[in-house]
């Protein structure tokens, strides 16, 4: 008889968005009328159409794979160089990256669970919480933790707590950890790291030898140019961070699929008996195993985010979506709401009239007001009492949702 692998059974059942669209057609079946009212505001996805440059470069690709002289097959497993070095240049420019350092992938989803197949058993591993519930339950699916308690939280993981007395940045952890997993700009809260709270990571890094995971899929919101891009803008931070980016949020790409990530080859981890292997070493093996390369057309296409008229494109979707923060934040706080996030990220993360809870907030707000947010509580325990209104929207469902909550709460 097959085993399985047991950890599955760890998994707490109700992952937050299939609850939430439980919650939406329950309240929809019920309700036909009213639900025609419903804007969704939970799921962090973007909603306006690719930038015409980015559909020319795939009708490009696709058009050269309907002709034999032209037609590719399988390609690099770690990318095409066309666009390994498209992002060196134009998103890594002076930061000591080089093409080679950069693999493609289909999506930061299955990057930043995926990276845990070349890290070994027993390691400590800090999580911020609330968190993207990716690092958490790939974490589960490893063996890497026990079970999980009745809040949710998994024996063996360090959580870091982000609340609103330390502006939902993580403050370090007061004992050795050996991955910990940022997330700047932050989903859920919308939070970024400044320059000196990304050194004092780097140097906690340094000091304690563990590898920093730094998810930046949101950079391109970043509106304030004090605040780091990138980990590799910190100094040091080549010897002990990873970083994943993906097309996604920026280019429009969740529909389409492609993402990277950045392993310098001066990172390391150990083996048991104590020696340095390049971590790189062991993704490029593992990268080119288990994975054969993202779509010709989609390459071609993510290059495009960088041509010129890509990235005057691009800053207009991100300008679109930064416009509807702003007025989500405005609206929060005019409500009388505290209002963290939305000024460099698409997601403004907004506490709970007195009294309700994160899931009782998202009732209310389907109920009364037929606007679908995503409970805090759903990232994280730390997350109670929280919700998070997602940016990505049209602009006049945004006003109408910015009225709907004033009218709601006020
Ligand atoms: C959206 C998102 C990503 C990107 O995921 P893809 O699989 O590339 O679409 C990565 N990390 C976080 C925290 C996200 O919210």
């Amino acid at each position: 008889m097959a085993t399985i692998n047991a950890n599955f059974l760890k998994l707490k059942a109700g992952y937050l968005f299939p609850e939430i669209a439980r919650r939406v057609k329950a309240y929809a079946d019920a309700n036909p009328e009213l639900a025609k009212r419903v804007i969704r505001c939970g799921i962090g996805d973007v909603t306006e159409a690719l930038p015409p440059a980015v559909v020319k470069a795939m009708h490009e690709g696709v058009d050269e794979m309907a002709s034999r002289d032209t037609f590719k097959g399988y390609g690099p497993e770690q990318g095409y160089e066309f666009l390994r070095q498209a992002i060196v240049d134009n998103q890594f420019a002076d930061l000591g990256i080089s093409a080679d350092e950069v693999f493609i992938s289909d999506g930061s989803k299955c990057d930043t669970g995926n990276i845990l197949d070349i890290f070994g058993k027993g390691n400590t591993i800090a999580i911020t919480d609330p968190v993207y519930p990716v690092y958490v339950d790939t974490n589960v699916m490893a063996g890497n933790t026990g079970d999980a308690d009745e809040k949710g939280a998994y024996e063996g993981l360090v959580y870091l707590p982000c609340n609103a007395a330390n502006g939902f940045v993580a403050d370090l952890p007061k004992q050795k950890v050996d991955l910990v997993y940022l997330c700047f700009p932050n989903n859920p809260t919308g939070a970024v790291a400044t320059r000196a709270q990304l050194e004092a990571w780097v140097k906690y890094a340094k000091e304690n030898d563990t590898i920093i995971f730094f998810d930046a899929a949101y950079e391109a919101f970043i509106q304030d140019p004090e605040i780091p891009r990138s980990i590799f803008e910190i100094e040091g931070a080549r010897d002990v961070a990873i970083e994943f980016r993906s097309f996604s949020k920026n280019g429009g790409f969740t529909g389409v699929r492609c993402a990277y990530v950045v392993i310098p080859k001066t990172v390391t981890g150990k083996t048991d008996s104590g020696e340095r292997i390049p971590l790189h070493q062991l993704w490029s093996r593992r990268h080119s195993t288990k994975f054969n390369g993202a779509s010709y057309p989609v390459q071609k296409a993510a290059a495009a985010v960088f041509s010129e008229e890509g990235k005057k494109e691009v800053a207009a979707l991100i300008e679109h979506y930064m416009g509807n923060a702003k007025l989500l934040r405005e609206a929060a706080a005019a409500a009388g709401l505290p209002v963290f996030g939305g000024e460099n990220a698409p997601y403004v993360w907004v506490g709970c009239p007195a009294g309700l809870s994160s899931w009782d907030m998202f009732d209310k707000m389907l109920s009364e007001a037929q606007v679908v947010i995503t409970p805090g509580s759903g990232f994280g325990s730390a997350g109670e009492g929280w919700f998070r209104i997602s940016a990505f929207n049209s602009r006049a469902n945004v006003e109408e949702v910015c009225r709907r909550l004033k009218a709601l709460v006020a």
